[in-house]
């Protein structure tokens, strides 16, 4: 059964099916009815999709054999796998009313029998709608640290990592740098051009950072215009180089639908010390950026 795919979709007319049809017709309904409940009931207790696929990978041992399974999300690169890979797969594309879910793929040395395969998809059917579920949670966590406008991380992902890669730098004896950035005189854009357009120059702003940066490093936008770049592994030398390109690149910004507008940005840096605090290295960028401002803007500063 090498490469067998099926859609599993719930026929039901509320899309809900509590059992699957071919348990409750077996004559050995009884015990299946309740392997299926415990098995329901078991996958109901987690919401975090690793922890589910996993938990159904383990659960579902005593009633299918298999020597390997794989998960695959569809168009992300999330994979679980469990065990080894061997000669026959069998595989299915899992579905809820149209919506994928992901990929699931069992792998044994023995032919998988069709009975056995009957089996599986009763199991199956148990998986979807707690899936479907953990997938939500997963979508809502996600979106509750990006910034809506700019679809940048936001300043809860930034209170939330920040302090993290500071402590891995000190475990790790690595540099980390940080840069602060905002946008100069952005109170004007708004006034002569209005908040839609001070809207579009943010969403340009972030994209234009972050291009310029290297996908080890992470940007935030902290709060109205004024945004972070986290660079782990970074000495101060590296972090200038960089904010000064930003800088650059901010200046060269041209906006299509707003002829004359431009922008620039000032930029303060700062470099982690030995045993410095998270908070303290925050302090040192904001008061570069103070600087950075008050020598005229459109300009990088860095800390003491
Ligand atoms: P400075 O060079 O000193 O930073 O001057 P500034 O005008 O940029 O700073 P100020 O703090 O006076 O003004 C920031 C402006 O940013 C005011 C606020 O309306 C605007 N702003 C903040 N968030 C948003 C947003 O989401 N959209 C738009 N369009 N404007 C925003
Ligand atoms: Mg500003
Ligand atoms: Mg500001």
């Amino acid at each position: 059964m090498t490469g067998y795919i099926q859609s599993l979709e719930s026929n039901s007319p509320s899309g809900v099916s509590l059992l699957p049809e071919g348990i409750a017709r077996n004559s050995e309904g009884g015990q299946q009815i309740a392997q299926v409940v415990e098995l329901t009931t078991r996958l109901q207790t987690t919401l975090e999709l690793e922890n589910l696929i996993e938990l159904f990978f383990d659960v579902i041992k005593s009633h299918f054999k298999y020597d390997g399974a794989t998960f695959q999300l569809p168009g992300e690169a999330l994979a679980i796998n469990t065990g080894e890979q061997c000669r026959h797969n069998i595989n299915y594309s899992l579905k809820v009313l149209g919506q994928p879910l992901g990929d699931i793929g069992f792998s044994r040395s023995r032919r998988f029998k069709d009975t056995e395969a009957k089996m599986l998809e009763n199991l199956l059917t148990t998986l979807l709608y707690p899936l479907r579920n953990a997938l939500l949670y997963r979508e809502a966590i996600q979106s509750a640290f990006v910034d809506s406008l700019t679809g940048v991380k936001n300043r809860t992902a930034f209170d939330s990592n920040f302090h993290r890669e500071v402590e891995l730098g000190h475990r790790n004896g690595s540099e980390l740098s940080l840069i602060v950035l905002d946008i100069d005189f952005f109170k004007k854009v708004n006034d002569q051009y209005g908040h839609s357009i001070g809207d579009y120059v943010l969403k340009c702003v972030a994209q234009a950072v972050e291009a310029t940066i290297r996908s080890s490093d992470a940007l935030y936008r902290y709060g109205g215009e004024e945004f972070t770049v986290v660079l782990s592994g970074t000495d101060q030398a590296g972090a200038l180089l960089l904010a000064e390109r930003i800088r650059q690149n901010i200046e060269a910004l041209v906006f299509a639908s707003s002829k004359g507008l431009s922008i620039t940005m000032s930029l303060g840096v700062a470099t982690l010390n030995s045993n410095e605090e998270s908070k303290h290295l925050f302090i040192r960028a904001d008061e570069a950026l103070y600087q950075a401002k008050e020598k005229g803007r459109n300009q990088v500063a860095v800390a003491e």
